[in-house]
């Protein structure tokens, strides 16, 4: 099917844009990468009136680690930029981010599909959406008057639901600290879909011991989540295989077509171990897409 009719504009710079945004209200949409909406109107389940094309807007089109060691990342980034970016701009402390890309989708989509555009879209089972919540990212979203910093563990309301208002753009994301040993990983129905379940650990190292860490889980919940239980056994000294349990325990998945609770629940524990194991160096980390 074809989209639609509507009117395309394109976007010259961010104030304009936001303005431009304000006066059609609902009835417009932005495009980044298309990746998304492009099969969304196709399928006439998104029927804008007017397109926002932002895809000129470069000084959206930025990666640099700043002053404080955070990541800045605009949000025009491509999932290929990230891929491909030499140990000069991401280091070390970000190489989860560079090895997470391997799990979007296929190579012709990660050249065409942005960071910011993944955000905004908001899958619950996104790479990027479960990235900025277990790595405790800031969004900068830009509206008319200014733009507002969000917690991504604030940003995510539920599936394609955050609290980006129709007037604003997403031009950033910020991940605040070097994540050194941190890990994603996943299962797919098949290599390059959608997770049905993915987990994020990253842990916190103080003389070769993990003293803490973090915990994400994707495809648990309508949106990415932390799971404190497991957090809580990292910081108390506990196993990694405790820390699973925990986490599948916690962990209150959907029951669909696409795979029972139980089952969801068993890949929680199981990917949770795994991304533990990579995160820690006791485990090299798997190739994308592989089971
Ligand atoms: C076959 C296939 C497989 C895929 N597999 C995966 C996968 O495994 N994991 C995964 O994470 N993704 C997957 N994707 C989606 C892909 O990552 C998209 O690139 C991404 O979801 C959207 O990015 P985009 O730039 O293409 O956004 P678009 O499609 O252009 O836009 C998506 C939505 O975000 C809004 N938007 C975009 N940019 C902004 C902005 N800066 N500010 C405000 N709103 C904005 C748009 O209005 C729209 O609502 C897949 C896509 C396809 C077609």
């Amino acid at each position: 099917m074809k989209p639609a009719p509507f009117r395309y504009h394109r976007a010259r710079d961010v104030h304009g844009t936001t303005e431009l945004l304000a006066e059609l209200g609902d009835d417009a949409k932005v495009i980044a990468g298309g990746q998304s909406l492009v099969a969304m109107m196709n399928f006439r389940l998104a029927r804008p009136d007017h397109l926002v094309d932002i895809g000129a807007l470069h000084e959206l089109d930025h990666l640099g680690v700043g002053p404080q060691g955070a990541l800045h990342i605009g949000a025009l980034t491509t999932h290929h930029t990230i891929e491909t970016a030499p140990d000069d701009v991401l280091g070390p402390g970000f190489a989860v981010l560079r090895r997470a890309m391997g799990w979007i989708g296929h190579l012709p989509i990660r050249t065409r599909g942005t960071v910011g555009g993944s955000l905004a879209h908001a899958d619950a089972t996104a790479e990027w959406c479960l990235l900025a919540v277990a790595l405790g990212a800031r969004l900068v979203a830009t509206g008319p008057a200014g733009p507002r910093h969000i917690p991504a563990g604030e940003f995510f309301l539920g599936p394609y639901t955050s609290v980006l208002a129709p007037d604003e753009l997403l031009t950033e994301v910020v991940f605040p600290r070097p994540a050194p040993h941190a890990a994603l990983t996943e299962f797919a129905a098949r290599k390059g879909d959608f997770a049905l379940v993915s987990a994020v650990v990253d842990l916190d190292v103080e003389g070769g011991r993990v003293c803490g860490g973090r915990v994400g889980l994707g495809g648990v919940a309508p949106v990415p989540v932390r799971v404190p239980e497991a957090e809580a056994v990292l910081a108390d000294g506990g196993s990694f295989a405790d820390c699973a349990a925990a986490a599948a325990a916690a962990a209150d998945p959907p029951d669909d077509a696409d795979g029972s609770a139980a089952y969801r629940r068993q890949l929680v524990r199981s990917l949770v171990e795994r991304a533990c194991a990579e995160a820690g160096g006791t485990a090299e980390p798997r190739e994308a897409g592989s089971r």
